[in-house]
């Protein structure tokens, strides 16, 4: 609970329905996606304008409260989880779109504004159908803009269309004390002058100050496609495959990854018919101008063949894509099927390592006894091993902690990123310093403290604090002390 006065004074800025205080409310904002670590807000405020922001700002730093901005909570490494007696900063209200310029193919959003909901509204427009706001994160349908800019987002189309920050062309954000910081590219203009601040911003996990709108790029859609389905009846030669395909000179808009357990989840949820044994499955996809776009087909089928696939579908119905893309996007959900909870790790690693990572995974999974199921950004080395258990048995809760700490060493260790898209948070923290050497992160704690010297913004997710410790992985959760 926050102090009464605070609670009366935030009243005086916010109508009755976007400020929360009642516990059995706040209780759905005690975790984000990753579900292990959890504690409960002593408020939840829901601003409607950046002018709302800068006033709960200031009201919060003078009470010294911790501050958690948030967007949708899709989150899935605990980076809007509030310390005890935080206030969380949903920006979820905020979510007009102030313009849409196709002649400049820029949009002006506030940072709530979901995903697809932009991509929607640009298709609404006369000659908008042809563009689109390309991060495609598989929680678009849900996740905000303001969300995906903080986590610097990635998704399916990575490999091609690039992560967040590529997409992201300037920035309004409220700082600790209050300062409204506007920042990037002017109006209708791509390039940043002087120092590409958004670009810093991107990725800072709402630990910079709290992003309130966002001017970003659309980008023309693909004018045609064509989608590929392979499967392996060894996951190696699904992996030498994609690292085949890059190394060939392809550049797929999109080559994910299921492994055999994955694959039976979604053949059980959606009924396509796979074949039965398969060990993995690619599904990729290729864009551009239609001309060209069967040759290109063939000498990827070419690639799966030579590498053993058992069976391999093509097709450029609209129809059967969209289903295809469905399912994937599907997975996670899917996966309610066959576990009472799960954890989805993330993290980035050289292409031609992926063989190799994916039987570490298998073989750390049958150490601590559990099931990893992965689902992954293949084409741009992305794994996202997802741990099973049951978050009722505290055993196999600090199994899968173990495990994945595990794992991700293991990425590390070979080459590979502590978080490929999904961000720090507080669930790989003890992980930073296993990472980066001391010059690094000292150079990030430097950076943190430019924005927000006396660390009242999301302290403790990203980068270790001194003002609020966080009791790491072992031996208990990742809870607040
Ligand atoms: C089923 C599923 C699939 C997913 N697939 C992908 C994927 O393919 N690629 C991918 O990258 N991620 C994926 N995610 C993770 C998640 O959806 C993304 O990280 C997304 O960008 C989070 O957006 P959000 O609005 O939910 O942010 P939240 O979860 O609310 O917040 C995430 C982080 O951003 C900060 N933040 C949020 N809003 C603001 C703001 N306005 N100002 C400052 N900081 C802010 C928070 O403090 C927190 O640190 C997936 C999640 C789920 C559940």
């Amino acid at each position: 609970m926050i102090a009464a006065q605070l609670q009366a004074e935030l009243a005086g800025i916010l109508p009755a329905g976007d400020l929360m205080v009642d516990p059995s409310e706040l209780f759905v904002y005690e975790f984000d996606g990753f579900t292990i670590a959890r504690a409960r807000p002593g408020a939840v405020v829901f601003p409607t304008s950046t002018e709302q922001v800068v006033q709960i700002v200031k009201l919060l730093a003078a009470a010294g409260v911790q501050i958690v901005p948030r967007g949708t909570g899709t989150g899935l490494a605990g980076g809007c989880v509030a310390f005890e007696n935080g206030v969380i900063v949903s920006t979820s209200k905020m979510n007009r779109i102030h313009s849409i310029d196709l002649r400049n193919r820029v949009a002006d959003v506030e940072a709530g504004v979901r995903n697809t909901a932009l991509s929607d509204a640009v298709a609404q427009l006369p000659g908008g159908s042809a563009y689109h706001f390309a991060p495609d994160p598989s929680s678009q349908r849900a996740s905000t803009i303001g969300g995906n800019a903080a986590t610097n987002a990635g998704g399916i189309h990575t490999l091609k269309d690039f992560v967040s920050s590529n997409h992201v062309l300037g920035m309004e954000m409220v700082l600790a004390d209050g300062t409204i910081l506007r920042t990037g590219a002017a109006a209708g203009c791509y390039e940043s002058p002087a120092m590409d601040l958004p670009g810093l911003i991107c990725g800072s996990e709402g630990t910079f100050g709290i992003i309130t709108r966002l001017q970003v790029r659309l980008v023309p859609k693909a004018q045609g496609f064509r989608t590929i389905v392979a499967t392996f009846g060894r996951t190696a030669d699904a992996c030498h495959t994609v690292s085949k395909i890059i190394a060939d000179g392809h550049l797929p808009c999109a080559m994910e990854m299921l492994d055999g357990s994955m694959v039976r989840v979604i053949e059980d949820a959606f009924h396509f018919g796979f074949v039965e044994n398969t060990q993995a499955l690619v599904l990729i996809e290729v864009d551009g101008i239609e001309e060209l776009l069967d040759g290109q087909m063939k000498q990827i089928v070419a690639i799966c063949s030579f590498n053993n696939a058992t069976s391999l579908e093509t097709s450029a119905d609209p129809t059967r894509r969209a289903a295809l893309w469905k399912a994937r996007k599907s997975a996670f959900g899917a996966i309610g099927r066959i576990s009472h909870s799960y954890c989805t790790q993330d993290a980035c690693v050289p292409r031609s390592m992926l063989a190799s990572v994916l039987e570490k995974i298998d073989q750390i999974g049958r150490e601590y006894g559990l099931q990893i199921t992965n689902v992954f950004h293949a084409g741009d080395g992305n794994v996202h091993p997802i741990f099973l258990y049951d978050d009722r048995d505290e055993n196999e809760v600090q199994n899968t902690l173990r495990a994945a700490e595990k794992v991700l060493q293991y990425c590390i260790d070979v080459g590979g990123t502590v978080t490929g898209e999904h961000g720090v948070g507080i669930e790989k923290l003890h992980l930073m310093n296993y990472q980066f050497d001391r010059p690094t992160m000292d150079q990030f704690q430097r950076t943190k403290r430019a924005f927000d010297p006396d660390e009242r913004i999301n302290a403790g997710k990203l980068l270790p604090s001194e003002v609020v410790k966080v009791q790491i992985l072992k031996p208990g959760r990742h809870m607040p002390q």
